[in-house]
């Protein structure tokens, strides 16, 4: 049992010695961590006895929603029996090997071989060196670039965080590293200015070809992008931008790469986000949803293409300890099982994601300030503008943004602000009647905030 103690010696002791991710640690200390203490299906409780409901499951990782005493089980038991072992030098073990068959039938046709890792961050650096690697086998070894997008997050290793486009992450630490380039993203609401969102799309997609020949098809690895960005703001694309991405890669023979770290294990209502938006990519990485964050694993999916060619490429030099961590394996599995077989990531498809569409859509149209109200599947938003019939947003963007955001957590609520976009991903298991709770906590604070802007 973790020692009893009150909150602000939590607080007191959190400011003393722990350095938070993401944060500005002085005013974090200045103000206090809010302290999460424990959590039921889409709730979480904090040391005040608060109840909130986290429309985020997380960080868009507990897809199969909080306290299931079956997965605990899970990991107590393969603890007792093979606590850990690795994956180098010849080795494997039943945990992993029944994660990886079952992965490979959830995975669209011809995703047989995957590899681990312990974060998303990891998945999109394996993956890095995946691409590469597999041009110097292929004899191409000047094939090393790749394309990012600006505004994508993949990550914060320094790999990740390169090829992401974040430029207030590129700002500290001198990134991105060199053989990294990025093009603009595709939101139609801020670049398509004329243009139907399907000729904006297409358009969009071109901006990669001009990259690709700007930097010579034969010095091009890869180009990688998220399905839907989601740290971004919940950018979806038109549904035209993948096939023709698709088109453009394989014309230049430019590996295409998802990042399906939040897309995958059925947050768009498919498996996978690239199943949704019908595209196949040659390599897609994942993490968060694999073991709805019960223990840290993420896993590389690796098409037919790539895999031949590193299989047949000699050692691949790469690995963490934690590859195929047993007791992370067996959580994911168990996971990946309940999500299939109790119809969890179905009725994402089929029922629960389109209520919470369409409730989405008629709660937040109506106000002033929110414009460009989207989603799929259990991932959406709304951006908060200036102007709704001029597609004007806020100066200073993310201010607003904040703003919102803090009034939502004062009333126990947790949406996340990606600059003035508001996010909102659930864990998959959200009843109608928790839907109907969001949205009108949400609405009441978006009320207020309205309020407060006159
Ligand atoms: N890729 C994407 C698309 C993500 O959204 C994230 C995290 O949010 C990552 C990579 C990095 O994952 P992690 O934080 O597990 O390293």
């Amino acid at each position: 049992m973790m020692t009893q103690r009150s909150t602000e010696q939590w607080r007191a002791l959190d400011a003393a010695h722990h350095l938070h991710p993401f944060s500005d640690t002085k005013s974090l200390n200045e103000q206090g961590a809010r302290v999460i203490t424990h959590a039921d299906g889409v709730y979480l409780w904090d040391s005040e006895g608060n109840k909130i409901i986290d429309g985020m499951a997380g960080l868009w990782c507990v897809n199969i929603g909080y306290g299931r005493k079956d997965l605990a089980e899970v990991a107590k038991n393969q603890m007792e029996e093979l606590a850990y072992y690795n994956t180098f030098f010849k080795t494997t073990h039943p945990a992993v090997v029944e994660l990886s068959t079952l992965l490979a039938e959830v995975a669209p046709e011809g995703f047989e071989h995957v590899f681990y890792t312990n974060s998303g961050s990891e998945s999109v650096d394996t993956m890095i060196r995946m691409v590469r690697c597999y041009w110097d086998i292929k004899g191409q070894p000047q094939k090393k670039t790749l394309i990012g997008r600006w505004n994508g997050y993949h990550g914060s290793t320094i790999g990740g965080a390169s090829l992401g486009g974040m430029s207030y992450m590129h700002e500290q630490g001198d990134l991105p590293i060199p053989g990294i380039v990025h093009v603009e993203q595709p939101w139609w609401y801020k670049h398509g200015k004329d243009m139907t969102p399907e000729e904006f799309g297409i358009q969009a997609a071109r901006w990669v070809e001009d990259k690709i020949l700007e930097v010579g098809p034969d010095k091009v690895a890869a180009f990688v992008g998220e399905p839907i960005q989601g740290a971004g703001g919940v950018i979806i694309p038109p549904s035209t931008y993948w096939p023709e991405i698709e088109r453009i890669c394989r014309k230049y023979d430019v590996l295409l790469v998802a990042d399906e770290v939040i897309c995958g294990f059925g947050r768009t209502g498919e498996w996978f986000g690239h199943e949704r938006f019908g595209f196949t990519p040659d390599i897609f990485t994942t993490a968060k949803g694999l073991s709805s964050g019960y223990l840290p694993i993420g896993a590389v999916f690796v098409g037919p293409r790539v895999a031949e060619g590193l299989i047949a490429g000699g050692d691949f030099n790469h690995g963490f300890t934690y590859s195929g961590h047993p007791v992370a394996a067996a959580v994911a599995r168990a996971n990946v099982a309940a999500l299939r077989d109790e119809g969890i990531v179905a009725a994402v498809k089929e029922d629960i994601g389109p209520y919470m569409q369409k409730r989405w859509r008629e709660v937040f149209s109506q106000f002033e300030h929110v414009d460009d109200v989207r989603g799929i599947g259990l991932i959406q938003a709304f951006t908060l503008v200036k102007n709704k019939a001029t597609r004007e947003l806020f100066p200073n963007w993310g201010e607003i943004g904040t703003l919102c955001r803090d009034i939502f957590f004062k009333h126990n609520l947790i949406m996340r602000a990606c600059g003035d976009h508001i996010v909102a991903a659930p864990p998959l298991v959200i009843s109608k009647d928790e839907i109907e709770q969001l949205l009108a906590t949400a609405a009441e604070c978006l009320r207020e905030f309205e309020q407060a802007l006159k």
